[in-house]
């Protein structure tokens, strides 16, 4: 699928609404990616895309990127080390493996969603929401071309 067929399909205002409402209950931050290809190894241009952005500079070093490359059907699901430090090995298995399976229907708005959320429900365990909580990185999905 091209990536202008994937974004056409993609609610992005939705994700939004649900990076939100993720991050309503930990303070863990939570950003979506997509670019088109992402090569043989995707962990290493989503651990890039993951600096580049910037979430290497939260506080508690509990960013996590849901990075898509849409022309191949891929993602990767990356916590920042403040997360890999405190929670089981494997913690983003489940929500990985569901989501492989909305991918292949099609389903990717409620598939991300899903998932969002998900992630959000796991993470508030470990990093519970503060009352003096800052948005610490834009809930808007990144996109490059
Ligand atoms: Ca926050
Ligand atoms: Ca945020």
């Amino acid at each position: 699928m091209q990536q202008k067929e994937f974004l056409a399909r993609l609610d992005q205002k939705r994700i939004v609404d649900a990076i939100t409402e993720a991050e309503s209950r930990t303070s863990g931050e939570i950003r979506v990616h997509v670019q088109p290809k992402a090569g043989d190894d995707i962990r290493n241009v989503a651990e890039r895309t993951f600096e580049r952005l910037g979430m290497t500079k939260t506080n508690l070093r509990n960013g996590v990127l849901l990075f898509i490359a849409s022309e191949e059907n891929r993602f990767v699901i990356l916590g920042d080390k403040g997360i890999d430090e405190s929670v089981p090995a494997g913690f983003w298995d489940e929500i990985a493996a569901k989501l492989t399976i909305r991918f292949k229907a099609g389903e990717f708005t409620e598939g991300i969603i899903a998932a969002l959320t998900a992630a959000g429900e796991q993470l508030r365990t470990y990093f519970p929401h503060e009352a003096d909580d800052v948005d610490e990185l834009p809930n808007e999905v990144s996109i490059d071309e």
